[in-house]
């Protein structure tokens, strides 16, 4: 949604100037790029989805995707054996993940009743912001393969 990008854009630029990091165009263009993905991507997924419309090193995506998780604006996931694969954090919709232990591929969920089951918890000292949820198995290729 276009309204995500402008929120984390603010907080992008809020940040930078925070942190005393340059406010370069290459990031935004990188934040810009970030937020057009529904799903799960890798670092190298989104260079090459960059350089054709803007020239951008590896060394910045890899820079600016850190500088995005200190800011909050990304969600990284780290699975055995996997490239770190990221996600957009704002405007993203709550959902879960199933991960196949054998080839690694993840898959995503939604579940109304988990959802409610953590967002009420409430826990004692202490202010719970977000959460992950892996659930781990073996997908339908892998069984199929066995
Ligand atoms: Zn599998
Ligand atoms: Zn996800």
């Amino acid at each position: 949604m276009k309204e995500d990008i402008i929120i984390a854009s603010n907080i992008f630029t809020e940040f930078l100037v925070q942190r005393k990091h340059r406010k370069t165009p290459e990031r935004f263009a990188i934040l810009r790029k970030i937020y057009t993905f529904d799903k799960h991507f890798d670092a190298e997924t989104l260079y090459n989805s960059m350089i054709d419309e803007y020239r951008v090193s590896l060394a910045t995506v890899y820079n600016t995707l850190d500088l995005l998780l200190e800011a909050g604006l990304l969600i990284k996931h780290q699975f055995d054996g996997q490239p770190a694969e990221y996600e957009k954090s704002i405007g993203a919709t709550i959902h879960h993940h199933t991960v196949c232990t054998i080839c690694g591929h993840v898959k995503e969920f939604t579940d109304k009743k988990i959802r409610k089951a953590v967002q009420s918890k409430m826990f004692a000292g202490f202010d719970s912001t977000h959460y992950s949820l892996y659930v781990y198995g073996v997908c339908k290729k892998c069984m199929k393969k066995n």
